[in-house]
C-alpha cells in the first residue's frame, strides 16, 4: 500500500499485488466527500485537486495503468452511473479498451479472482466512436448469459461501493482496501468493511385469475408494477412481504411463497421475489406511495416492467 500524502491530501494509491487464489480489490480513487476534519477546500478547489491526482495517478506514474487494468482480466466494465459502456462492433471489452477509457476514469478497480476489471468513468459524451452506451438496465434485459449479469451487476456494484466507502462510519478514519478480500479497513478499529447489501422483497399477489400491479406515485410512473420494498431490520423477508402490501394496498395475503432472486444494483439492491394469494381487504392505497393499484386479468395487462427484472418474470409466469 503507498498512501501519497498526508489522509486529508484525498489521495489513496494502491499497487496492484498477486493474490493467488485470494479476491483482490484494488483501487485508484479520489473520496467523493470528505469527513468535516478534511475539509478544507472549497468545493471547486476540491474538484480541480481531484482531477489533477487522478491524472497523475494514472499517468504520471507509469505504473499505474497497466498495473490497475489486469491485462489478464478476461471481464472488463466501464461503467458510468446506471449505465455501461459497450463495444459499438458488439465484441466484448479488452483490457486494452479499458486501459484507454482508464485514462478518463473516476476510478479503476480489479478483482483478480474473478477476472474483473472496471473503470468508472463521469463524463461519456467525448467516447470514440468506437464505445457506445447502453443503460444497465438494457444491459441485463440484452444478456443471455446468467454469469455475464452477474458480473456486469458485480462491476456496477463495486464501483458505487468504493465510491461510497471511504471513512469508517464508526471512527472517522480513512480507510484503505484489504490485502486479500474485496474490502476495505480501518486501521484504527480494525475492522473490515464488506461492500453492502440491501435485501428488498418484491411480490406478486393473486386473486382468482387476476394479479395486483401497482402503479409508484414517484418513480418508474409509466408503467404498473409489482408491490416492492426494504426489509427492515428484524423482518423475515415474508413479514415484509405481509406489512408492505398491508401498508401500501391495505389488503392481507395468504400462501407467501418464495420464487427466486435478483441483483439489483441501483444502487445496491438484493430483490427477493415471492407471490402470495389475496385474503382479505379492499384495496385501499397508500396516497404518497401509490397512485394507482388494481387486480388486472393477466389477458389484459398495463405496461409492465420490461425484460431484465424480476418484476417482469414474476408478472409473465418465467419464475
Ligand atoms: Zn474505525
Amino acid at each position: 500500500m503507498l498512501t501519497l500524502g498526508r489522509p486529508n491530501k484525498f489521495a489513496l494509491f494502491s499497487l496492484n499485488r498477486d493474490f493467488g487464489h485470494h479476491a483482490v480489490c484494488q483501487s485508484v480513487t479520489v473520496p467523493a466527500r470528505l469527513p468535516s476534519s478534511a475539509q478544507q477546500s472549497t468545493p471547486d478547489k476540491f474538484k480541480n485537486h481531484s482531477k489533477q491526482f487522478i491524472e497523475a495517478a494514472i499517468k504520471s506514474n507509469s505504473m499505474s495503468v497497466k498495473k490497475k487494468i489486469d491485462i489478464n482480466g478476461e471481464h472488463n466494465y466501464a461503467i458510468s452511473g446506471k449505465n455501461i459502456i459497450v463495444r459499438s462492433d458488439r465484441q466484448k471489452m479488452s483490457a486494452q479498451d479499458l486501459s484507454e477509457l482508464a485514462e478518463k476514469a473516476k476510478a479503476v478497480l480489479n478483482e483478480t479472482e474473478k477476472g474483473i476489471n472496471i473503470v468508472e468513468i463521469e463524463d461519456t459524451e467525448k467516447l470514440q466512436p468506437k464505445y457506445e452506451v447502453k443503460t444497465l438496465r438494457q444491459a441485463f434485459a440484452d444478456s443471455k448469459d446468467e454469469e455475464e449479469t452477474f458480473r456486469m451487476s458485480r462491476a456496477r456494484a463495486l464501483a458505487t461501493w468504493n465510491a461510497r466507502t471511504k471513512y469508517c462510519c464508526q471512527c472517522g478514519t480513512e480507510l484503505t482496501d484489504a490485502e486479500e478480500l474485496t474490502a476495505k479497513v480501518c486501521k484504527t478499529c480494525n475492522r473490515s468493511i464488506f461492500p453492502q447489501i440491501e435485501p428488498c422483497m418484491i411480490v406478486l399477489v393473486n386473486k382468482g385469475d387476476k394479479i395486483l400491479l401497482a402503479r409508484h406515485a414517484q418513480r418508474n410512473t409509466v408503467f404498473y408494477s409489482c408491490l416492492a420494498g426494504f426489509i427492515e431490520a428484524g423482518e423475515s423477508a415474508e413479514h415484509a412481504v405481509a406489512r408492505e402490501i398491508e401498508e401500501e394496498v391495505g389488503i392481507k395475503v395468504k400462501n407467501i411463497k418464495y420464487r427466486g432472486s435478483q441483483s439489483w444494483p441501483f444502487p445496491d439492491q438484493l430483490m427477493l421475489a415471492f407471490t402470495a394469494e389475496y385474503e382479505s381487504g379492499e384495496i385501499k392505497k397508500q396516497e404518497d406511495e401509490i397512485a394507482d393499484a388494481q387486480w388486472f386479468d393477466r389477458s389484459d395487462l398495463p405496461t409492465t416492467p420490461n425484460p431484465g427484472s424480476i418484476a417482469y418474470k414474476l408478472i409473465h409466469q418465467e419464475i
